[in-house]
């Protein structure tokens, strides 16, 4: 299914053009307009979901080695020393664009810090509790 107001269900259907670097049947990956580093790459299915929790099985189950195709690749192909895989879900989780799509973000030794967080604390009792809350919600 596609959303006619949606602007990556158009580039991932080819409305609007792109610089893709991959395309299936399922999946165009293209470059991102506002890249964090050279090469960064976002995967966008060409069904519209509006996050991980909206989308199939089989289609959720394709993303990791997708991701894991196109940072071998820009290892390979940009002298990428790593990668960093990004998904982000609701707009307090940083997403902007309410069509499914997954980061690959190339890396490289000596660039910026980026993708990091400020470990907190947590007593055990405190995380067995809250282990728990998301069990009981599962
Ligand atoms: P997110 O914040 O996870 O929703 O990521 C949205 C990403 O899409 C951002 O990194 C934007 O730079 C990128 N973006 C937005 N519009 C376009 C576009 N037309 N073509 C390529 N990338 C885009
Ligand atoms: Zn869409």
């Amino acid at each position: 299914m596609k959303d006619g107001n949606c602007i990556f269900c158009k580039i991932a259907n080819g409305e609007i053009p792109s610089a893709t670097v991959y395309e299936d049947d399922d999946f165009r990956v293209i470059l991102d307009l506002g890249p964090a580093s050279r090469g960064h790459a976002l995967i966008l299915p060409k069904n519209h979901f509006k996050d991980i929790c909206e989308a199939d099985e089989v289609t959720a189950g394709k993303l990791f080695p997708l991701a894991a195709k196109i940072g071998a690749a820009m290892k390979k192909g940009l002298g990428a020393d790593g990668f960093n895989v990004v998904q982000n879900n609701g707009s307090c989780a940083g997403q902007t664009v309410f069509h499914l799509h997954v980061h690959v973000i190339p890396r490289y030794e000596g660039g910026p810090v980026m993708v990091s967080w400020d470990p907190g604390k947590a007593e055990s009792e405190e995380l067995a509790k809250t282990a728990d809350a998301i069990k009981a919600a599962l």
